[in-house]
């Protein structure tokens, strides 16, 4: 049987010369693949409150969505600046090269609400900390961090449990 790593198709030098970029749309335009890699995403979960679903921009908005429908709860959108038409707050985090800012609206959280966080892939991990402190700025709980795929040797998943964060994924 397949499993969720042979939806995925690395595409050599995208977007720079010498990247290797896991494209995930294989996966989300398989119908078998996606409905395995939701499940997947939500099998830890099982049984534990979720108020909210986090969906880090661009393709944790698609398994986000997804995942948000399949709980009964609402999605919320963590975007880049600008993005986002009403008031928001934002946290900037460092890339290779440079900044970058990721913002939220400032009323899309309760205090107290249980959130899980979920993008494609994990890799710094510099967005998705950026995404918790943004849920945490906002008095919420993350629970959990989802993804599908994590570059082990970027130490993302490192940094996000040195945060106390649970943090899990599908393939390396
Ligand atoms: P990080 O902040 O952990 O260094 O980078 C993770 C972010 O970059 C995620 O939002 C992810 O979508 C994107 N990203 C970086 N490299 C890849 C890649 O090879 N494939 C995909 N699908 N996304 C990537």
């Amino acid at each position: 049987m397949k499993t969720v790593k042979d939806y995925i198709r690395t595409i050599p030098d995208f977007p720079h010369e010498g990247i290797m970029f896991r494209d995930v749309t294989t996966l989300f335009s398989d119908p078998r693949g996606f409905r395995m890699a939701i499940d997947q995403l939500l099998h830890p979960y099982a049984g534990e409150r979720i108020d909210r679903v986090v969906g880090l921009e661009a393709r944790g908005f698609i398994l986000g969505g997804a995942i948000a429908h399949q709980l009964s709860v609402g999605f919320v959108p963590v975007r880049k600046k600008g993005k986002l038409p009403g008031k928001t707050i934002a946290q900037s985090y460092t890339l290779e090269y440079g900044e970058a800012t990721v913002e939220i609206h400032d009323d899309a959280l309760q205090p107290g609400e249980k959130v899980l966080i979920v993008d494609d892939l994990l890799a710094t991990g510099g967005t998705c900390e950026a995404g918790i402190k943004l849920v945490e700025k906002l008095g919420a709980e993350v629970v959990g961090c989802a993804f599908i795929v994590d570059l082990p040797e970027l130490g993302g998943r490192k940094l996000l449990e040195s945060l106390g964060m649970k943090v899990h994924m599908l393939c390396e």
